[in-house]
Parts: C-alpha cells; sequence; structure tokens
C-alpha cells in the first residue's frame, strides 16, 4: 500500500485535475491499495474560514464555494460520474447551507461548529477528485467522513491513533476498491463531532495513517517540486534540496521552508517511513528519511524578516530568581510566542524576539513590571541555518566565520544542534541570508 496526499494549491483548474490523476495512475500500477488523502480545493478553506467570521455573508459565501465546486465537477467529470457527484455535492452544501443561516441568524460560532464548517472544504474535495479519477476509468472510491478519531480539542484536536487504526481498518480498508480517497485536516470525536487538526493538517494527516498502517512510501504531491534550500523568490540560486534526515526536516517544517503542519514528520519518529514531497507540475522531489547519522551536509537557509526583538534592560534583575520567568508569563498572558529568546551571563538583558504586531502589546505588559529600567524595540531578521553537518566542527567554522561579518544580535541553537539561528537587524537579514545560502550550496553534496 502506499499513501498520497494532494495538496489543495494544486486542485484548482481541469489541468490539475489531469496530472493528479496520472499521477495518482503511475503510483497504483505496483500497488494493491492507495490511500489518497486530499486537502480543500485551493482557497476553500479560507473561503469557510471567512463565512465563519462574516456572518451576515455567511450564505452568500457558502454559495459561491458550492459554484466553484460544481464548475470545476464539470469539466472533471463525465455523464453518470457527474451525475452522483453532483447529487453528493450538493446534499453537503444543504447541510453547508443550514448551519450558516443559523450562525448568520445567531451572529454566534462556537469551536464546535467552526471545525463543523471548516469539515466541508476536504469532504467536498473527495467527491470532486474521486469523479476525475473514476471518469478517467480507475477504480477508485471516496469516503468523505473523517478518518481520524480525535478528542474534543476543536481547531487544534490530538489524534486517537488505537481508534483510528481501528476505524481506517473497519470503515475504510474493508472498500474493495484499489484507490480509497480520504479527507486529510479533520477527525471525528467518539460522540461524532467534526473536529479540525490544525491548518495545513492534511499532511500530518498522511504521515500519522502512514505510521498506524506500516506503509513505507508516503508521498506529499504539492506545488513546488520539494523543500528548496531557500526561498527561491528571494534567494536566486535555490534549488531542491535531494534528501533530508528527519531531524533537518523537523527544524525547516518549524521555521517556514514550505507551509508544513508542524507535526507532519513526527510520526517518523517512531516507523521507518519514507516521506517524499514532490511537485506537481516540475520534476523535482525531497525524500525526508534516515536521521543525522548517516550524514554530514547542510541544506537549507530561511529568513524570518516580520520579526521585533525587544530588550529588556534592568541591573535590578540580574541574579533574582524568577525574572526572566516574570517575563516569559507576560509572553504568555499576552498570549504572545516568542520566537527567539537570549541573556548574557550577566543576567543585565533578556531579549525576546517576536512577531512585528506583537511586539507592542508585550512591551507594554513588560512596561508594569516595576524592577525593569528601560525596555526597547527593534527592527530584527532571524536567519537560520540547518543541516546536521552544522556538528562537523570545520563547517561550523565556516557558517560562523560567514556570520561574524555581520552585526550578531544573538545566536541559538536548534534540535541536536542542527540548525543554528542568528538574529540580525532588519537591513542585515536578506545579505546574511544570502552569505550563509552560498555556504550551503558548497556543502549541499
Ligand atoms: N485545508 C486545510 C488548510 O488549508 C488543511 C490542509 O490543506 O492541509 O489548512
Ligand atoms: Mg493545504
Amino acid at each position: 500500500m502506499i499513501i498520497i496526499k494532494i495538496g489543495g494549491s494544486i486542485q484548482k483548474d481541469e489541468r490539475d485535475y489531469e496530472l493528479i490523476s496520472e499521477k495518482i495512475e503511475k503510483y497504483s500500477n505496483n500497488e494493491d491499495k492507495v490511500l489518497v488523502i486530499t486537502s480543500a480545493m485551493r482557497g476553500i478553506t479560507n473561503d469557510l474560514i471567512s463565512a465563519t467570521e462574516n456572518r451576515d455573508k455567511s450564505t452568500e459565501i457558502i454559495g459561491n464555494i458550492y459554484d466553484k465546486h460544481i464548475k470545476i465537477l464539470s469539466k472533471v467529470a463525465d455523464g453518470p460520474e457527474f451525475e452522483i457527484a453532483f447529487k453528493d455535492l450538493s446534499k453537503m452544501a444543504d447541510e453547508l447551507f443550514k448551519i450558516a443561516w443559523s450562525i448568520r441568524v445567531l451572529d454566534e460560532i462556537t469551536p464546535r461548529v467552526r471545525d463543523y464548517i471548516l469539515s466541508f472544504g476536504e469532504r467536498m474535495a473527495t467527491i470532486v477528485l474521486n469523479a476525475a479519477l473514476r471518469s478517467r476509468r480507475l477504480d477508485s472510491i471516496a469516503y468523505p467522513e473523517p478518518p481520524l478519531v480525535t478528542d474534543n480539542n476543536f481547531g487544534e484536536a490530538n489524534v486517537l491513533e488505537d481508534l483510528t487504526l481501528k476505524e481506517i481498518n473497519e470503515k475504510i480498508l474493508s472498500k474493495k476498491s484499489k484507490i480509497l480517497i480520504i479527507p486529510g485536516f479533520i477527525g471525528k470525536t467518539i460522540d461524532e463531532k467534526y473536529t479540525t487538526i490544525g491548518r495545513g493538517g492534511s499532511d500530518y494527516t498522511a504521515t500519522l495513517l502512514g505510521k498506524l498502517l506500516n506503509v513505507e512510501n508516503v508521498r506529499l504531491v504539492t506545488e513546488v517540486p520539494g523543500i528548496m534550500t531557500a526561498d527561491p523568490r528571494k534567494i536566486e540560486s535555490a534549488t531542491t534540496i535531494k534528501r533530508l534526515s528527519l531531524e533537518e526536516a523537523v527544524e525547516l517544517a518549524q521555521m517556514g521552508a514550505k507551509r508544513l503542519h508542524p507535526r507532519t514528520f513526527e510520526p517518523m519518529f517512531s516507523s521507518n517511513m519514507k516521506v517524499t514531497i514532490e511537485g506537481l507540475y516540475e520534476e523535482g522531489e525531497t525524500i525526508v528519511s534516515g536521521s543525522c547519522e548517516d550524514e554530514d551536509k547542510l541544506k537549507g537557509v530561511t529568513i524570518l524578516d516580520d520579526l521585533k526583538m525587544i530588550n529588556i534592560e534592568s541591573t535590578r534583575i540580574v541574579g533574582k530568581i524568577g525574572s526572566a520567568a516574570r517575563v516569559m508569563a507576560e509572553a504568555k498572558n499576552s498570549n504572545v510566542n516568542i520566537v527567539s529568546i537570549s541573556q548574557p551571563a550577566s543576567e543585565t538583558t533578556i531579549s525576546l524576539v517576536v512577531n512585528s504586531n506583537d511586539a507592542e502589546i508585550l512591551a507594554t505588559k513588560l512596561k508594569e513590571i516595576k524592577d525593569i529600567d528601560n525596555i526597547e524595540i527593534k527592527d530584527v531578521s532571524a536567519v537560520s541555518i540547518v543541516g546536521c553537518g552544522l556538528r562537523n566542527n570545520e563547517i561550523f567554522k565556516e557558517v560562523e566565520n560567514v556570520a561574524l561579518q555581520y552585526d550578531i544580535l544573538s545566536m541559538s541553537r536548534g534540535l541536536k544542534n542542527v540548525s543554528a539561528t542568528f538574529i540580525v537587524k532588519k537591513e542585515e537579514g536578506y545579505n546574511l541570508a544570502k552569505s550563509l545560502h552560498e555556504v550551503v550550496l558548497k556543502w549541499i553534496n
């Protein structure tokens, strides 16, 4: 059996569905079963979210969502397949209209209802994709109900693995068709309420099911041909990374190399599966397998440039137990995520790097702590380099020598030293990233 996840960004027109069908057909040749996990069609999850937020327009938005599906369906499916899928989509849209209408009237929404609404994106996508495959005479079936059983932490639900495995075996793998199309991202609680597992959760659905079902190969099919050494829109010489160890993949996913769910690679720590990230339009793929023990290379550079550093200075916090804890508690209470932290051994300054639009909120709160003398905010970039090779002294020295040509405000190391992050003034970020990228290209093979 193989698992193939079809991204949402590559489900937007007739040509996409043609390429997707070809790919699924190709990979199904030597397999007894193919489990296809789909995201919602391009833009649909965002549309659904906007329906929950602009409740006075919710029914119009749902109307547009329905139209988009039917329009594509009419292009990718032929006679009888169109008829069947049309009926299924219309039934789902009816259900969705009812709920859109009720949140419009009540002008109120709960996390549970929000997840219920979001679930329609993936469920409707299974119907369209199945109709497209069947119109090309492939032996497929859609199972639009959530494959995952989760707790009731709506919006960010946690998967209950044993129950999920049971559900898949009983309800999905028991189907006779060779190609089984199921929704990613959504789950249901034991009492059958719809849940979602966090944005981008279809990738995580695929790898998690890969682990539970002991599948050797999981393919994540997306817009870009694999994970790149840098964002090609920012750094021209960026190329596809051929292989990533698990540790490197985790670091890159966290730092936004491709918008992957942060837990995408987690299931790989307890299984032997190989995950391939590949493009639909161009040749090129990144294979994620094995660990740092197998090699010593550099893989990529990422840059986050919409950040601010908050320097908290005081001679009165020196040596005082609990000072840092108070600062962090304010971040927690203000619901602000900390991107990077540092403090010198003199303990006179604590520096926090946060997203730009969080900085003022947090600084205002921190000013209320009376032992703090001064708070300073500056625009910064976080430039990170990733690769198991950073654990090798010779390579790390080279990286450091390049970085030291810039004004480094702080440096920190990631999981098992597989990444290093340098905080620099915002204006310097791009140049540092470019310089570090040169080092990556030298040590990538
Ligand atoms: N459709 C969901 C989202 O846009 C899940 C996914 O695409 O992985 O976040
Ligand atoms: Mg997606």
